[in-house]
């Protein structure tokens, strides 16, 4: 299994004491599929997402990668993981502004020493981004910058793709060309995908859904 997520949970230490987001999440997700992530705002999706990510820790249960619990990871191991195992999608887009979008794109395939440009090519044509190449991301609209950071995570062939609301800031027509996109590509690249959305159209489009509600598993 590419990914096993078993018995999370997450508490936040806060101003009105400690607040427990995450009760016992389990979930499974295999190379190939696709998993939407659901639940009202607040419900703890992008907690969940982060200790995926492995951008936080959980206070108790075990994130597995191909059987490895990445708790057990060093700093080494982790960096490693962000850079070429998962690719994350945020929701703001975090593209690098001094840099040209085509290197906005290689940027996280260079680190993890897997750039590919012709894979670069492709990813440009299919978001429609050929003729931006040489722009700065200043110079795209807000649609187009998502595509970029999209682009940017796909190109370093991540075998996990987690992506927070990643069409959250696009109209509804965008949108599900971007999903279109994303599902494509990942479908093509054998990778597994876990999308946060709060769309029940997008989440409809995934092979399975998960609702979380009062930090479980609905
Ligand atoms: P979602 O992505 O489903 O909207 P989040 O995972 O962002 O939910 O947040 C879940 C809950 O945890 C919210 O009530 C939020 O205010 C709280 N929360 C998130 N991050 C922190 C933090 N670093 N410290 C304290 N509370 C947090
Ligand atoms: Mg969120």
């Amino acid at each position: 299994m590419l990914l096993t997520v078993q018995n999370i949970h997450k508490t936040y230490q806060t101003a009105d004491g400690p607040f427990e987001v995450l009760r016992g999440i389990d979930l499974t997700l295999g190379a190939g599929e696709t998993l939407a992530l659901t639940g009202e705002s607040g419900s703890g999706k992008s907690t969940l997402l982060h200790l995926i990510g492995g951008l936080d820790t959980p206070d108790q249960g075990h994130i597995r990668l191909d059987g490895q619990d990445i708790a057990t990871l060093d700093d080494t191991g982790r960096a490693a993981l962000r850079r070429g195992t998962v690719g994350v999608v945020f929701q703001q887009f975090n593209l690098i502004p001094s840099l040209r979008v085509a290197d906005n794109i290689a940027f996280q395939a260079r680190l993890a020493g897997r750039h590919d440009p012709n894979w670069d090519a492709i990813l440009a044509d299919r978001m429609s981004l050929t003729l931006h190449l040489n722009k700065y991301p200043e110079q795209l609209s807000g649609g187009q910058q998502q595509r970029v950071a999209i682009a940017r995570t796909l190109a370093a062939k991540p075998r996990l793709v987690l992506a927070d609301e990643p069409t959250g800031n696009l109209d509804e027509a965008t949108a599900d060309i971007v999903l279109d996109m994303m599902l494509e590509l990942v479908s093509e690249t054998g990778a597994g995908l876990l999308l946060v959305t709060h769309s029940s159209a997008l989440a409809g489009r995934m092979s399975r859904r998960l609702h979380l509600r009062s930090g479980q598993v609905a």
